[in-house]
């Protein structure tokens, strides 16, 4: 049984800071009963962690966080349930990678163009074996001391709009979501309240979106109440979770504050069960 659920985690496999399997320890500690690691354009932490909650007892659902453009927006969108040993999934989770390496690479031509003497090196070796993206390059400016702190890197060099800002690949919203359905999976819109307008969230819904991440420590009460009554207008499903990365950014407290019902999980596992 399924008490709380935490779906919005991630690991080294993207930005996160803990390992798969210290992360589900983590988060057995925090008192979740069940777990999803949605690394960014990855699947690479999910056995692991589901080897550890095995044995602790925590259910680990498969689970990704990917990106979409909307207009010139970068949206983020949450997959669950999906088969994460299907290889057109696979494929694409590859390519979506290796398209984050060449935009790091950008966005360091651009620093440098800048007078900002950041290495590839450096912001490649933060990233490890996982998907590369704007925090590793944020930490390393800070690490080299180019920059005072994580937040000013946005503000200064690579926030949306700032000069050594770089889209990621462009993929729509109706193709992500069709690869997600078609490994068998359901698809969430991932925090609505960063920025996402009523009109994009509006779109989404209208290109066939599963559900809502209702909960989320960007939300206030009033915005998780909102989105909680666009759930049930539009027949949706809510998700939830922390968001948890690690390290400079959240401290460990955050595990098991965010969560969604075991009766909200069981929604999400019937939904399929009728597709
Ligand atoms: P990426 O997937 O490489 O575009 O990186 C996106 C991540 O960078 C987001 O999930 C946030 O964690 C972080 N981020 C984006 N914009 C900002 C910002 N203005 N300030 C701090 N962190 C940000
Ligand atoms: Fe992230
Ligand atoms: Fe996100
Ligand atoms: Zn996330």
């Amino acid at each position: 049984m399924i008490d709380r659920a935490d779906l919005h985690l991630h690991t080294i496999h993207s930005d996160g800071t803990l390992s798969p399997g210290e992360l589900v320890r983590r988060a057995k500690a925090g008192g979740l009963s069940a777990i999803s690691i949605t690394d960014h354009d990855s699947v690479g932490g999910i056995d692991e962690a589901r080897a550890v909650g095995e044995t602790l007892g925590v259910e680990v659902i498969t689970g990704v966080e990917l990106s979409v453009s909307v207009g010139d927006q970068d949206v983020h969108v949450l997959a669950y349930f999906f088969d994460h040993r299907n290889q057109n999934f696979l494929d694409h989770l590859e390519l979506y990678r290796y398209e984050r390496v060449k935009r790091a690479e950008r966005i360091v031509g651009k620093l440098n163009n800048l007078n900002v003497p950041l290495r590839i090196e450096s912001v490649m070796e933060k990233a490890g074996n996982g998907s590369v993206g704007r925090p590793h390059i944020a930490n390393a400016l800070v690490d080299e001391g180019l920059t005072g702190n994580y937040n000013e890197a946005f503000m200064k060099y690579i926030g949306f709009g700032r000069p050594a800002y770089e889209r990621k690949i462009q993929v729509s919203p109706r193709d992500a979501m069709e690869m997600v359905s078609s490994a068998g999976g359901l698809s969430f819109l991932a925090h609505p309240g960063t920025s996402i307008s009523e009109e994009v969230l509006m779109g989404l819904i209208r290109d066939g979106i599963d559900g809502i991440e209702v909960v989320h420590p960007s939300h206030s009460d009033e915005r998780v109440a909102f989105y909680r009554g666009t759930v049930s207008e539009y027949f949706l499903l809510a998700s939830g979770g922390s968001d948890f990365h690690g390290g400079r950014r959240n401290d460990l407290q955050v595990l098991g504050k965010y969560h969604i019902s075991g009766e909200e999980v069981g929604m999400m596992r019937r939904r399929l069960d009728l597709a």
